[in-house]
């Protein structure tokens, strides 16, 4: 098991696995709600991380880590961009929130509370094609960052810290 969310600071639940633990699995039929969310935190050690090949792990895990803050591209200062762009793009797929480990700690559910929670479960951290929707919520702010240029003719959806 990895360790609890710290007694103080909120936390990115859509982290880089370097700095995170797991606390979901991506589910094998996508088009279902795409997360489930797990009993226990997990340690992401290279063995776990390994199960992910020859996928990126952030295609297949989500980490939870405590948040950057203005290391991450997504941060405006106050608060997280991105899942406010989330809330106002993406619609929900869940009614009922899911339970989730990491819930007391959570940006994104401290700042958007249930609106989150509802997306949440399908929100993939790194997605190779993602459609415009999802294209268009993880974008950062205009001018935050020099996104590398695509090499694909859809640019990978990055969900997860940029600095
Ligand atoms: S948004 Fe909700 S479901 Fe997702 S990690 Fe945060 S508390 Fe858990």
């Amino acid at each position: 098991m990895g360790r609890e969310p710290e007694a103080a600071g909120l936390w990115c639940p859509s982290a880089h696995p370097s700095e995170g633990v797991i606390f979901g699995v991506r589910v094998a039929d996508a088009n279902v709600t795409g997360i489930d969310y797990l009993d226990q935190l997990v340690e992401a050690t290279d063995d776990i991380l390994k199960l992910a090949e020859p996928l990126d792990p952030r295609e297949i895990f989500r980490f939870g880590a405590p948040c950057a803050e203005s290391k991450c591209a997504h941060f405006t200062g106050r608060e997280c961009s991105l899942v406010k762009r989330i809330v106002n793009t993406v619609d929900p797929v869940v009614e009922e929130l899911p339970v989730c480990r990491i819930r007391s700690r959570c940006r994104w559910f401290a700042e958007e509370a249930a609106e989150a929670c509802r997306r949440c479960p399908g929100i993939i951290t790194l997605q190779m094609s993602p459609d415009r929707v999802m294209e268009t919520a993880a974008a950062p702010p205009t001018g935050a960052v020099d996104l590398p240029m695509p090499t694909v003719r859809t640019r990978p959806a990055r969900l997860s810290p940029m600095s």
